[in-house]
């Protein structure tokens, strides 16, 4: 059984993630999509909350879960029993940084190996800090994140701008 990690912050996760993950999936026996919970980053979603939404919006894969990790990607991964990381390149700017993580992590652990999955062209431009910052102003986020997780994001900025959320 061929067994993949897809780790990331998901802070939100994005139509772009969503593509990556089903794509993988159909690549791998078994996926386990890794929650970093980074207390360094100050996320706006809480790790259980990502994961929450990560279920939510996996539901229909199969062969999909969702668990939080901190501490080395390569550690999770032996935990998980995968060969394999799953990582998706936006652009050449994503390219620089991914190789230098995926070689260090060779060297680390060199049963793991990183595929990269390039974005479908129409998320090419979507990050997770972007919907933050379109949601943090009140703007329209429904062609950046499932459906279902357009009101979440926006009850986090309740209060903080005059807009009060998408209009309805
Ligand atoms: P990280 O904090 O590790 O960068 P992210 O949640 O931002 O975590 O992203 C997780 C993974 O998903 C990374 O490999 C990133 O390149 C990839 N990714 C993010 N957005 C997109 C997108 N729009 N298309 C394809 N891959 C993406």
């Amino acid at each position: 059984m061929r067994t993949a990690v897809y780790p990331g912050s998901f802070d939100p996760v994005t139509l772009g993630h969503l593509d990556i993950i089903e794509r993988s999936a159909r690549i791998v026996d078994e996926l386990v999509v890794g929650v970093l919970n980074n207390s360094s980053k100050n996320p706006l979603f809480s790790v259980e909350e990502r994961v929450n939404m990560l279920e939510e919006v996996t539901l229909h894969l199969p062969n999909v879960r969702i668990e939080a990790f901190d501490g080395l990607l390569v550690d999770f991964a032996a935990k998980c029993h995968a060969g394999v990381a799953v990582r998706g390149l936006r652009a050449i700017t994503d390219f620089e940084y991914e190789l230098q993580m995926s070689q260090t992590n060779r060297i680390m652990c060199p049963e793991l190996d990183t595929i990269f999955l390039t974005t479908d062209l129409k998320y090419a431009y979507l990050s997770s800090s972007i919907v933050r910052e379109v949601a943090h102003y009140g703007g329209d986020i429904s062609a950046f994140v499932p459906a279902t997780i357009v009101e979440r994001v926006f009850e986090k900025f309740v209060g903080e701008n005059s807009f009060g959320g998408p209009e309805t």
